[in-house]
């Protein structure tokens, strides 16, 4: 650990046994046995008041703010140049689960926002029976973040480019779990030529977390016999998670 790395940790240190001095204050003021505060995390408190140093051209160590920024002017690949809006990612920090899809399509591409298309929206359904969506416990981000022209998938040097953001963005979202949506996310991150056939119903790991494969919403919605299979998966990310499944599912 570096210096600044250092004092980081000992502030969030810090904060963390001012909490247990308040249970201990107010133990003795109520004279009654207190529940601990749980471990917290600070890191957004942290960033704030001891930002890491900022290389202007490299996503490591930047805070989500920087990086927000920094793909907001971002000219690394030809697709600066077709893009309507930067797709930067949505939902809640941190997250217990991100999910990671190819890019950004054209309702993305006009509103910035990901996921808010068809496909995004058909996504949400597959959450919601969970217990998951972006406004609670969910973030949603994609492999490239501006828009490929006519939705062709995005070229090898476009998702080189662009991969130090997601990577970074897994680093800030701390999520416990990661879902690719798709080959072409799940041939980026996990940089193998295996099809989603293959790779889903296991699990994987990026960079030590744990990572679950499913199909994309959109070849769902072009193939119902894909519903069975994402459902499976589905269901794989709640067990995982301990999240409660609806009644009567199977
Ligand atoms: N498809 C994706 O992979 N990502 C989006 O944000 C929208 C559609
Ligand atoms: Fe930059 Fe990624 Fe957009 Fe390419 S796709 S211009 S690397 S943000």
């Amino acid at each position: 650990m570096n210096d600044i790395e250092e004092k980081r940790s000992a502030l969030a240190q810090g904060f963390q046994q001012f909490l247990t001095c308040c249970d201990q204050a107010e133990a003795l003021i109520t004279s009654k046995d207190v529940t601990p505060s749980p471990q917290m995390d600070f890191s957004s408190l942290v960033d704030s008041i001891l930002p890491l140093p900022l290389d202007k051209d490299s996503p490591e160590g930047a805070t989500m703010k920087q990086l927000q920024r920094m793909v907001i002017e971002c000219k690394r690949c030809p697709l600066c140049e077709t893009r309507l809006n930067t797709v930067f990612g949505e939902g809640v920090l941190p997250a217990r689960l991100l999910i990671i899809g190819e890019g950004p399509g054209a309702d993305e591409d006009a509103s910035g926002r990901a996921f808010v298309g068809r496909s995004g929206q058909y996504l949400d359904t597959w959450l919601k029976p969970v217990g998951l969506s972006r406004m609670t416990n969910v973030y949603l981000a994609n492999i490239v973040k501006c828009r490929p022209p006519e939705n062709r998938n995005p070229h090898a040097e476009e998702m080189v480019s662009c991969l130090p953001y997601v990577k970074r963005q897994i680093q800030l979202v701390k999520p416990e779990l990661i879902l690719l949506v798709g080959g072409v996310a799940s041939k980026a991150l996990l940089n193998t030529d295996e099809g989603v056939g293959k790779l889903r119903g296991r699990f994987h790991r990026y960079e030590g977390v744990p990572v679950l494969v499913t199909y994309h919403p959109a070849g769902v919605l072009r193939n119902e016999e894909l519903k069975r299979p994402v459902w499976e998966d589905i269901k794989k990310v709640a067990a995982f998670l301990n999240l409660t499944l609806p009644r009567n599912s199977k």
